[in-house]
């Protein structure tokens, strides 16, 4: 189970309410959509809510969806440490893939 990136707290032996985790993006500049993913914890997204576009709980988060932020353009994130931080390891395919997706943005 991925730790909190912000308080570091890991909670895998209390995946009780309020200890699970969520993929959040959280936008580079203020109103604009692009943003870094991390994974807080509940109460660290609840505090930092105003600075943060996205929130999905990890358990729902798969490959598919991951690769969605990256083409509906909600993030930018290096695909690698996101993968990592997201899944607990980084598979080379997925992120091949959301790194084409960046960079269809791009042109
Ligand atoms: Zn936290």
């Amino acid at each position: 189970m991925a730790s909190c990136s912000r308080c570091g707290k890991a909670g895998e032996k209390e995946p009780a309410q309020g200890k699970a985790r969520s993929l959040v993006t959280i936008p580079y500049e203020q109103g604009l959509g692009a943003g870094r993913i991390l994974v807080y914890c509940r109460e660290c997204w609840t505090e930092m809510a105003e600075h943060i576009a996205e929130v999905i709980p990890l358990e729902m988060v798969s490959p598919s969806v991951l690769l969605d932020l990256y083409r509906t353009g909600k993030t930018t994130s290096d695909p690698f440490t996101a993968c990592q931080l997201v899944f607990g390891h980084a598979e080379p395919e997925l992120v091949r893939e959301a790194q084409a997706l960046i960079h269809s943005h791009c042109g």
